[in-house]
């Protein structure tokens, strides 16, 4: 039985989906702070526990069959982190620490773990390698950095064996249409643009037009949740298989520029989409690229939305059907 923290979320939902596919039977922990309860797969066991109260977690644990943890549950707004870093230090480092805690105490030695591309901060070269360096420029890729050290030294210390995805720009929605991202306050590229040919929003502002890039704007790597969701199944596989811990980036291995977004939207939305040059936002990089060599090699990881235009589709497909998100 597999134990989804934060199984109620963007990324978390579409775990518990693939999962439940693959016949694996899930346990969903989450606090609902920002995850849907609406978005929790039915056929999974649902507890609403947060991560940082022991005794409620070690009940789950107690009462269920856990094998394998895939934790998610954790707060991930770059600008919030900035002006209230203690609660990133709170709910995501303390949280994995009382996690790893009730993992070990109950001989539960298997975690894949929710890591970001923000653990590298200001890279120099692209694309990203895994060993490259890791300097976190805000709070947030801080603390993601800060869970996945906890659990090296949890791996030495106790053989705890984990794998630690970087995810890039994550982005799109579950070909069932019955989930997708829902975010508040909404900050992503992607979401936003579809404000505008969904009636939300007028326009949409572009962060920067003074980049080192061919037009400017920043450059992102997008992979579909989907296909990020199917990695984590990897590598639990992994897991069970090699009982040995290790750190991938997720990406496509493509940069499209913030322009180029707002154009492939136009194209899949039919819609004119306005947008307007403004300033740059803090602690945004000009360029995030992955390299996933590493997660193709040795998790057999291959992602299938590799064009831009149906990661956008399939978001579209999603926030058009839901435009109040889980909200109906
Ligand atoms: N961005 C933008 N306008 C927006 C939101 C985002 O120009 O309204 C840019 C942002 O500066 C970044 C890219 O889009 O270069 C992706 O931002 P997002 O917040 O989606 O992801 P991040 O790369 O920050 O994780």
């Amino acid at each position: 039985m597999v134990l989804v923290c934060g199984g109620a979320g963007y990324i978390g939902s579409h775990a518990v989906y693939q999962l439940i596919n693959k016949g694996e039977d899930v346990v969903v922990v989450d606090n609902l702070e920002t995850g849907h309860i609406e978005a929790v797969h039915p056929k999974a066991k649902f507890y609403k526990v947060d991560i940082r109260n022991e005794e409620e977690l070690d009940k789950v644990f107690k009462e269920n069959n856990i094998t394998e943890v895939i934790h998610f549950a954790a707060n991930s707004l770059v600008g919030e982190s900035m002006t209230n870093p203690l609660k990133y230090y709170n709910n995501n480092v303390h949280g994995t620490e009382v996690l790893l805690k009730v993992m070990i105490d109950n001989d539960v030695k298997r975690i894949v773990f929710s890591s970001t591309a923000a653990t590298y901060g200001e890279a120099t070269k692209m694309p990203i390698v895994e060993t490259d360096k890791t300097e976190p420029t805000n709070a947030y890729g801080e603390t993601k950095l800060a869970m996945e050290k906890m659990m090296k030294w949890a791996d030495i210390a106790h053989n705890m064996k984990y794998v630690s995805l970087r995810y890039f720009n994550v982005a799109g929605a579950h070909v069932s249409g019955t989930i997708g991202e829902d975010h508040s306050p909404e900050t992503h590229l992607i979401p936003l643009i579809l404000q505008v040919p969904l009636g939300k929003r007028e326009f949409i502002s572009i962060f920067g037009e003074d980049y080192d890039t061919e037009d400017g704007t920043c450059i992102r790597d997008y992979i579909h949740v989907v296909d990020l969701a199917n990695a984590h199944i990897k590598a639990i596989e992994y897991l069970r298989k090699e009982d040995n811990s290790n750190i991938f980036n997720l990406g496509n291995g493509n940069g499209f520029s913030v322009k180029e977004m707002i154009v492939a939207a136009r194209k899949v939305t039919g819609h004119e989409i306005p947008a307007k040059i403004c300033e740059r936002r803090a602690g945004d990089p000009a360029r995030l690229i992955a390299s996933a060599e590493k997660a193709r090699e040795i998790l057999k990881w291959e992602p299938e939305f590799t064009n831009v235009e149906d990661i956008i589709a399939s978001a579209w497909n999603w926030h058009k059907n839901n435009p109040k998100g889980f909200n109906k």
